[in-house]
């Protein structure tokens, strides 16, 4: 087995991926805030978790994923400031906050299946965890690490410098922290940095819950340490997220983690570059306006054409959308279809490859497993249908469909489905006939119906299991 690499924010450095109890890996990525749709730079960070989770699995692991859903206690800033996020477009609307949260998680579900991200293990509401959540906090406040006052209980930072914790997975320290951000903060925190685990004293909030401390409801963070240790257990092996999450949330995550459990929270920290809108910046919602799905959509590109311009670039890489970038993707993917569609249904059983197409299985894997190389192996997987053209030798289908399990085309569903209507009556009707002439030894005439059907776009190769057809490209 060859090792797999990854870029591990912890270390800033690329190290050899070794999960805790292989063949599993245990991966937890901080899902959508469910208040708005899912822009396409949203939509390309999990893109980059599929891509990794479908790279370990061709690797031979079995990936536990889970995935939370916000759908309380994300504050229009992330550092506990302003209005909870749901709530603000359920006023808005004039909807429950449950309503919006459904329907934004809806969306977002649908999106993802028509990109073929496959859907995690678990998938995790905020709202159904609340009891964990407590759980995880009383955990906090017993290790002397967080507060409780009438506005709520809070984690206490400043018992968290130190060697090896605060600032940790950002780099900063806390003052540099403090400077780089204008904190907003209640009289009842001890310091600007001390974020709530639990927000009490806010009577206007719709969504609220009895806790050992009053009513009142979770802060952001604790909902992801408290869901990944019910699910994954005290340490994950992958924690996934955009950049944005490594200084606030990922810090508070992992401060708040370690200080109840007194065990790293997690092996290998992976954070995905950003997906940048036309004039350069960040696609994000608090612009305001941001592309989705249906626009690429209604631009006559398919949904995969996304998936394979996501692809085109490293996940640590920033990528500029530009319709120049999706068509491309979309002739990739047209080019990838089409040979899908030579192929006959007989090929697909065919058990021994082209022996050219063994060097590309090799390449492939070295790409995915250096920091999952998407953009080379998405090469390769090219690479390895314009040489089967070249040589005319189509035998390539067990490892491009090999390659499919991670690049997720549906490579046979598109050949499948192109094999059960593609071939006329009349042409299976000469395919049978020189099938007749090969049996009776005649093969003065099994050489005329080849050619014949060569003339009408169909090539026969025989081969030990039989005899293959494949639809020439332009017939
Ligand atoms: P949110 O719903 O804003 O919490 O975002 C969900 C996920 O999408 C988070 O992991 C973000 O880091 C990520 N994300 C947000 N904007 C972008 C972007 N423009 N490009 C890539 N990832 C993003
Ligand atoms: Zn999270």
């Amino acid at each position: 087995m060859k090792p797999f690499f990854i870029y591990n924010t912890l270390s800033r450095s690329v190290e050899k991926f070794l999960p805790q109890h292989p063949p599993e890996v245990s991966l937890y990525s901080c899902g959508p805030t469910v208040y708005l749709p899912q822009h396409l730079g949203n939509l390309r960070a999990y893109l980059c978790w599929d891509f990794l989770r479908r790279a370990l699995e061709y690797n031979g692991y079995t990936v536990r994923h889970v995935i939370n859903v916000t759908d309380v206690g994300h504050m229009t800033s992330d550092q506990d400031a302003g209005e909870d996020k749901i709530e603000k477009t359920a006023r808005e609307q004039h909807k429950s906050p449950l309503e919006v949260a459904d329907f934004y998680l809806k969306l977002f579900q649908d999106d993802l299946a028509a990109i073929h991200v496959e859907p995690p293990l678990v998938w995790c509401r905020a709202t159904e965890h609340i009891d964990a959540m407590i759980e995880l906090i009383e955990r906090i406040i017993a290790a002397g690490m967080a507060y409780v006052t009438p506005s709520g209980v809070y984690f206490d930072v400043e018992k968290y410098r130190g060697e090896n914790r605060a600032g940790r997975l950002s780099r900063q320290s806390l003052d540099e922290q403090n400077a780089a951000q204008r904190l907003e903060h209640s009289a009842d925190k001890k310091s600007p940095h001390d974020f709530a685990l639990w927000v009490l004293a806010q009577p206007h909030h719709l969504m609220q819950w009895d806790s050992p401390w009053g009513r009142g409801y979770p802060g952001w963070h604790i909902e992801c340490s408290a869901m990944s240790m019910k699910y994954l257990g005290e340490t994950i092996d992958i924690h996934t997220g955009g950049m944005d999450h490594i200084p606030i949330h990922h810090e508070n995550e992992i401060a708040q983690s370690e200080s109840a459990t007194h065990h790293p929270f997690v092996r290998y920290f992976v954070h995905n570059a950003f997906l940048t809108g036309k004039e350069g910046a960040k696609i994000s919602k608090s612009a305001g306006k941001f592309p989705l799905l249906s626009d690429v959509i209604a631009m006559g590109i398919d949904p995969l054409a996304f998936r394979i311009f996501c692809m085109g670039a490293k996940y640590r890489s920033e990528l500029a959308l530009s319709d120049d970038g999706l068509r491309a993707a979309q002739s990739n993917l047209d080019y990838f279809r089409e040979f899908a569609r030579s192929i006959p249904a007989g090929a697909v059983s065919n058990s021994s490859d082209a022996e050219f197409s063994c060097e590309y299985r090799e390449r492939f894997l070295d790409a995915l497993n250096n920091d999952l190389n998407t953009p080379q192996a998405l090469a390769v997987a090219l690479e390895l249908v314009a040489e089967a053209y070249r040589r005319g030798d189509y035998n390539i289908w067990n490892t491009l469909g090999a390659f499919d399990r991670v690049l997720g085309l549906g490579l046979a569903e598109t050949q499948t489905a192109a094999a059960n209507s593609a071939i006329p009556v009349e042409i299976q009707a000469l395919i049978d006939a020189r099938t007749a002439a090969r049996k009776s030894r005649d093969f003065k005439r099994a050489d005329q119906l080849r050619a014949d059907l060569e003339a009408r776009g169909y090539e026969v190769k025989d081969n030990r299991d039989g005899t293959t057809v494949y639809q020439l490209r332009h017939a």
